[in-house]
């Protein structure tokens, strides 16, 4: 579903991402973890294209990744993205939120998109919070907005990076229980977090990076249980 070859990215003179590989199936569920620095979120922000690479290939069902136009507008439907940072729009309702992209970029109709977020609303747990604008909602409901936000878009891939970090500890679970169950629907995703607990219980597949290299990828009970590096093994150490 989505495959990276000898990505190379700089920011200036820093070398962020060295020569990535990277092949997630269709419904797999990659968790990547690492240092901070390491490139996790550039990695992240390049299959959607919202960074540039300098060389290497990546594609996404196949295709690759478009530079401009309405394919661009199209692949950013088919990658869904979940920030640290919820980004809604403050002065739109919830629902609103949802529906914007569907009605202006789909071209769906309203009524089509305003039941699809109901229901959607319903599966990440706020169906009551859609006329509600997001300052009212708390942290883990506007996070759960934006997962319903993405997904009305009909992704092939959801990206999360560190979703659940700007959250209060409370609210963690309710988001995470979201990924876990659209992991179990057969999402395929590639999941930056901080969560180990999230990775053993969700993850087919974990990455391990380290100064914008992949050092290892195992099962989570490989990594977690036996990691093969001293690179991965203290920073397990510093996180677990
Ligand atoms: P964290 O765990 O702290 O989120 P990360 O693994 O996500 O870290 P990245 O955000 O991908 O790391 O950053 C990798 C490197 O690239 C860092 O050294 C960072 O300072 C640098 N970097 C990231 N974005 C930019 C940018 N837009 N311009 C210049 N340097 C950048
Ligand atoms: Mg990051």
């Amino acid at each position: 579903m989505v495959s990276l070859r000898g990505v190379d990215k700089h920011f200036g003179d820093l070398h962020v991402l060295r020569g990535i590989d990277l092949d997630v199936a269709a419904k797999e569920v990659v968790v990547v973890v690492g240092p901070s620095g390491s490139g996790k979120s550039t990695l992240c922000r390049t299959i959607n294209r919202l960074e540039t690479i300098d060389s290497g290939e990546i594609r996404v069902d196949g295709t690759p990744l478009p530079t401009e136009g309405p394919a661009l507008a199209q692949l950013r439907a088919d990658v869904g993205m979940v920030f640290q940072s919820f980004n809604l729009f403050a002065h739109r309702t919830i629902l609103d939120n949802i529906t914007l992209a569907p009605i202006q970029v789909r071209r769906a109709k309203r009524a089509v998109a305003e039941a699809e977020a109901m229901a959607l609303l319903e599966r990440v747990g706020i169906a009551d919070k859609a006329g509600h604008h997001p300052a009212q909602l708390s942290g883990g409901q506007q996070q759960r907005a934006a997962m319903a936000r993405a997904l009305a878009m009909h992704p092939k891939v959801m990206l999360f990076d560190e979703p659940t970090s700007a959250l209060d500890p409370e609210m963690v679970n309710e988001v995470l229980d979201v990924m876990v169950g659209l992991a179990r629907d057969g999402m395929t995703m590639i999941v930056v977090t901080h969560e180990m607990g999230f990775a053993r219980r969700a993850a087919d597949r974990v990455v391990f990076m380290d100064q914008g290299r992949i050092v290892e990828q195992d099962t989570p009970a490989g990594f977690f249980d036996s990691p093969r590096t001293e690179r991965a093994r203290s920073f397990l150490a510093s996180v677990l």
